[in-house]
């Protein structure tokens, strides 16, 4: 059993977990580890409520390990910093994701695709180097490796800039990958407006592409448009609206977090259209072989991005002036706020307003 009694794990500090698989959250001192020589302590101001913290709090995968305190999209600002540290200060306000610890050692760990590491460990419900399991950032203190830390660009509200962390490099990576950065024009279709997809269709459209969001929520329609700025809105219930889409997109992404088939999407796709799965339902998805050789279709995968992503992904952000549409909580809030993102109910991102600036 990994050790929450590592000696030097000597830092109290208060937080929120979910104890089993009911999924509430209540209050939780724990211990961290002193700020060691490769570390950096953070003050957590904001941190963002993702659908993979439902997943785990529910134990929808079967993979928490209880207590969990979730969280992978904090902000904050250092207090600490460790010997070997030199290119963060204390003051410095930075960001940390998904990513706890990876191997170092490994091909991708020294290709700066660490994310790939199969010994990659997490922000939260993660085994540390230490032996220790891994607390996130529904905590108003953390102490992070610094090869896991990113700076928040000036510009970007800490708030709303906190989804990039999760959200916003989950769909960065993949749009990368698939050329979207640097080659506008493309017709780029998104899977739902939840989250993920809300981020998504701004950097789409911020690349310069045609963006057709696909959703089954008809009311968000006009938001999509008028706030978002997509270009074209497909209700994936309506089989006409889907029918009339058939062959029209050159990339798809799908961010769904429900159960559901993949052969509707890869229809959307024009030949030889990819289409990137980063949703992560606990059940398998369909895929019909059918649209996919019709079209001589590919599907791929994404999990978050690498460090150096990150940060190319937060200083983009900065530049093109992207943040996240959220809606600010206090820490009492949050198990209202998880039952409103099981229900599709939350315009685009719960972000928890740990250190109480809001109240000032
Ligand atoms: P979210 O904010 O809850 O958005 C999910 C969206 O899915 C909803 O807004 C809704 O959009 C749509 N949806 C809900 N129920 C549906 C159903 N029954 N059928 C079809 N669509 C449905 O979630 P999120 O935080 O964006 O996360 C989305 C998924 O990505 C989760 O599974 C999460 O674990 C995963 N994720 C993966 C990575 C990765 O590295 N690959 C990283 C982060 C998150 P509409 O109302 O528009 O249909
Ligand atoms: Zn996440």
């Amino acid at each position: 059993m990994a050790l929450q009694s590592t000696p030097n794990h000597t830092q109290t500090v208060a937080g929120w977990a979910a104890h089993d698989s009911s999924g509430k959250i209540v209050p939780f001192i724990f211990k961290r580890r002193e700020n060691g020589v490769n570390d950096v302590t953070i003050k957590v101001m904001y941190c963002g409520i993702c659908h993979t913290d439902l997943h785990h709090v529910k134990n929808d995968w079967g993979i928490t390990m209880y207590p969990v305190v979730p969280g992978h999209e904090i902000t904050g600002v250092i207090t600490k910093v460790g010997s070997n540290v030199k290119n963060f200060k204390i003051g410095n306000r930075v960001g940390v994701g998904c990513l706890a610890a990876s191997c170092l050692e490994c091909e991708f760990c020294k290709n700066s695709q660490e994310n790939y590491c199969d010994q990659i460990q997490f922000t939260y419900n993660g085994i540390f180097w230490d032996g220790s399991i891994t607390y996130g950032g529904y905590s108003n203190m953390l102490v992070a490796d610094h090869r896991y830390v990113v700076r928040v660009p000036d510009n970007l509200r800490m708030d709303a800039a906190a989804p990039l962390l999760c959200a916003g490099i989950t769909v960065f990576s993949p749009m990368k990958d698939c050329q979207l950065l640097d080659s506008p024009g493309k017709k780029v279709g998104i899977v739902d407006l939840g989250g993920l997809g809300h981020v998504a269709v701004k950097m789409a459209k911020a690349f310069g592409h045609h963006v057709t969001v696909i959703s089954t929520s008809p009311s968000k329609e006009i938001e999509a448009k008028q706030r978002l700025g997509a270009d074209w809105f497909i209700v994936s219930t309506d089989d006409e609206q889907m029918q009339r889409g058939k062959r029209t997109l050159d990339v798809i992404l799908d961010t769904v977090s429900a159960h559901h088939s993949l052969g509707p999407i890869l229809e959307l796709l024009k030949v030889n259209g990819t289409l990137a799965v980063v949703g992560a339902p606990s059940r398998p998805m369909e895929l019909p072989s059918f649209p996919l050789i019709f079209g001589k279709r590919a599907v791929r995968g994404s999990m978050t991005g690498s460090m150096e992503e990150t940060q190319e992904m937060m200083d983009v952000c900065g530049k093109l002036n992207i943040t996240c549409d959220i809606e600010l909580i206090q820490p009492d809030q949050i198990n209202e706020a998880l039952d409103r993102l099981a229900r599709n109910d939350v315009r685009y991102r719960f972000v928890i307003d740990i250190a109480g600036n809001s109240k000032l």
